[in-house]
C-alpha cells in the first residue's frame, strides 16, 4: 500500500497539518504504481526531500482509463443530470473552502510560492473557478434549427467521454481547477496527470473530491513522468481529448501523438514572451507597479509574464530608474515567513535554466540593471533581474525564460512598438499603459495576443477566456468558451411529413 504523508506547520503565517495518501488514485482507490517505484518530491526552499509519491506507468494509465470509462457509463456522462453535476461541483468548491489554508500550505511547500499568494490567489481562484463551472453544468444547451416545413432539427452538446489532462508545476492547483471545472461540468470523466515536480495538491484533492461526494472514477490521478505517463495519455486510443498546459515543445509532442493515434482533439495552453508596453503619457507610478507585478509575479513562472518591457523614449530613463527601485524592494525568503514577496524557483532544473539565460544575456552584451545572481545559499532563489541594452537577436529577448528576468527595450512610436511586440513566435498575452484610451485600445487590437491588459497586468478571471495566438496554444480555458472544447455536437433530424 502507498504511504500516507503527514506534515505539520508551525510557521508565522500558518499553523496546521495535513495528511494524505501518496499513491496513484484510480476508481476511488489508492494504489502503488504498477512498477512499485516512486518519485522524490523536493522542497525548493531548501533542496531537501519532502516525501515520495508513487510513480505511475503505462499500465496505470490503462487502469485509470478503464475506471474513467466505467464512471462515465454508470454515474457520470449521460447518467448524471446537469443539476446533479452542478450540485456536486458546488459541494467540491465548498469543501475546498473548508481546507483552503491547508491547500495553500501544501502549494507553498511543494512549489515554493509564498503562503500568502497561494492562499489569496491560487487557492481562492481555484475555488472561484470550480464555482463558476458549477453554475454552467445545468446550462449547457443546444439549438433548435429550422430547415423546412417537413423537418425539424436540434443539436445536443454531449460530453466527449474520457479526457486526459496534463498540467504543469507553476500553478499546480489552479491549473487543476481550470481543467477539472469545464470537464466535469459538461459530463466528462478525467485521467489527470499533475507535474512530477508538484503533485501534492492534486493528491490532496483526491480525498477532498471524495469528501465532496464526487463519485469514484470521475477523476483518476496518475502521478508520473511526462515522457511515460503524459505520452501514454496523449497516444491512448480510448482517450478522446487531451487538454494540456505546459511548454510549446511538449505541446508539439502531444499533437503528434494525437495525430498518430486516434486523432483525439487537443487543446494547448503553452508558453509566452509577452510584451508590456508603456507609452509616454502613462500614469508612471501605476505603470511601474503593474510592470513589476507583470514580470515578477509567481517568481516569473507565469506563462503570461510581461517579460519584454517596451518603454517609449520620453519616459525611458525615469521609468527605468523607478522600475529598478520598485523591483529592488521585492523581499525574497522562506514562503512561510510573513512579509515575503518571492520564494524560490520550483526546482534545481529551473534554477539552472534561468541562470543559464542570465549568463547568456551577460555574454551577449546586455547590461544588468538589477539582480542577475542567486539569493542566499540554500534553495533555488534568484534575485529579480532586469536587463537593458538588449538587441533582438539575444536569447533573453527571444526565448521564454520562465523566471524573474525582464528585458527593457526603448521604442519610438506606436508603429515601432507594435512591430517589435509582434516579433515573436508567441502570442499569449500583452499589456498596454497609456492615459489615452484610444491609443491604448487601438494598440491592443493590433497586438497578436489572446489577452490584452490595458493599464493592468496578469488579471485573470474565471468568467473571461484565456489562451494564445500563434505558438502559445490552441483553444481557450475559462469563461463560456472553455465549455465548447469539452462537448461533441450531435445534430438530430426529425422527419415531420417528408415522405419517400
Ligand atoms: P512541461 O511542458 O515540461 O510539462 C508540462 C506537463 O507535461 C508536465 O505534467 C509534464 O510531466 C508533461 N510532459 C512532459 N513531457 C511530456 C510528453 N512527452 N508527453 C506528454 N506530457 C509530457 O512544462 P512545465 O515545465 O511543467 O511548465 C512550464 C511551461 O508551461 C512554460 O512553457 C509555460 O509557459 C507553460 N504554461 C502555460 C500556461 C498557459 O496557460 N498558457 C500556464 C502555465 C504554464
Amino acid at each position: 500500500m502507498p504511504e500516507v504523508f503527514e506534515y505539520t506547520w508551525d510557521t508565522p503565517t500558518y499553523k496546521g497539518k495535513t495528511s494524505f495518501n501518496t499513491g496513484v488514485h484510480i476508481g476511488g482507490k489508492w494504489l502503488d504504481g504498477s512498477n512499485k517505484t516512486t518519485i522524490d518530491i523536493i522542497n525548493p526552499t531548501n533542496g531537501k526531500l519532502i516525501t515520495k509519491v508513487s510513480e505511475a506507468v503505462e499500465a496505470d494509465v490503462e487502469l485509470a482509463v478503464a475506471a474513467a470509462q466505467k464512471a462515465f457509463d454508470t454515474v457520470w456522462g449521460l447518467n448524471a443530470s446537469g443539476s446533479t453535476r452542478s450540485e456536486l461541483l458546488w459541494s467540491l468548491a465548498k469543501t475546498m473552502e473548508k481546507h483552503q489554508e491547508e491547500l495553500a500550505a501544501i502549494e507553498a511547500l511543494d512549489n515554493g510560492k509564498t503562503f500568502g499568494w497561494a492562499n489569496g490567489t491560487d487557492v481562492a481562484f481555484s475555488i472561484a473557478t470550480i464555482k463558476y463551472f458549477a453554475g454552467w453544468a445545468d446550462k449547457v444547451t443546444g439549438q433548435t434549427i429550422e430547415t423546412d416545413e417537413k423537418k425539424f432539427s436540434y443539436t445536443r452538446h454531449e460530453p466527449i467521454g474520457v479526457i486526459g489532462q496534463i498540467i504543469p508545476w507553476n500553478f499546480p492547483l489552479l491549473m487543476w481547477s481550470w481543467k477539472i471545472g469545464p470537464a466535469l461540468a459538461t459530463g466528462n470523466t478525467v485521467v489527470m496527470k499533475p507535474s512530477e515536480f508538484t503533485p501534492l495538491t492534486a493528491l490532496r484533492m483526491c480525498s477532498i473530491m471524495e469528501e465532496a461526494g464526487i463519485p469514484d472514477g470521475v477523476v483518476n490521478t496518475v502521478t508520473g513522468y511526462g515522457h511515460i505517463v503524459g505520452s501514454a495519455i496523449s497516444s491512448h486510443m480510448s482517450i478522446d481529448k487531451v487538454a494540456f498546459t505546459g511548454s510549446t515543445l511538449v505541446g508539439r509532442k502531444i499533437m503528434e501523438a494525437a495525430a498518430k493515434s486516434n486523432l483525439k482533439t487537443v487543446t494547448l495552453e503553452l508558453g509566452g514572451k509577452s510584451p508590456n508596453i508603456i507609452f509616454d503619457d502613462a500614469d508612471l507610478e501605476q505603470a511601474v507597479n503593474w510592470t513589476s507585478h507583470g514580470i515578477f509575479w509567481n517568481h516569473g513562472q507565469a506563462c503570461c509574464a510581461g517579460s519584454r518591457i517596451f518603454v517609449q523614449e520620453g519616459i525611458y530613463d525615469e521609468f527605468l530608474k523607478r522600475f529598478v527601485a520598485r523591483a529592488a524592494e521585492i523581499k525574497l525568503g522562506d514562503p512561510f515567513e510573513a512579509g515575503i514577496d518571492q520564494g524560490p524557483q520550483v526546482s534545481q532544473i529551473q534554477y539552472d535554466r534561468i541562470m543559464g539565460y542570465i549568463d547568456s544575456g551577460k555574454e551577449q552584451g546586455a547590461t544588468v540593471a538589477l539582480g542577475g545572481e542567486r539569493h542566499g545559499t540554500d534553495g533555488y532563489f534568484i534575485k529579480p533581474t532586469i536587463f537593458t541594452d538588449v538587441t533582438t537577436d539575444m536569447k533573453i529577448v527571444q526565448e521564454e525564460i520562465f523566471g524573474p528576468v525582464g528585458v527593457v527595450i526603448k521604442f519610438k512610436d506606436q508603429d515601432d512598438v507594435i512591430k517589435q511586440a509582434n516579433d515573436t513566435l508567441y502570442g499569449l498575452a500583452s499589456a498596454v499603459f497609456s492615459q489615452n484610451i484610444n491609443l491604448a485600445i487601438e494598440t491592443g487590437h493590433k497586438l497578436k495576443a489572446g489577452t490584452v491588459w490595458i493599464n493592468c497586468a496578469n488579471q485573470l478571471h474565471a468568467q473571461v477566456p484565456f489562451g494564445g495566438y500563434k505558438q502559445s496554444g490552441i483553444g481557450r480555458e475559462l469563461g463560456e468558451y472553455a465549455l465548447h472544447h469539452y462537448t461533441n455536437i450531435k445534430a438530430v433530424h426529425i422527419n415531420l411529413r417528408h415522405r419517400m
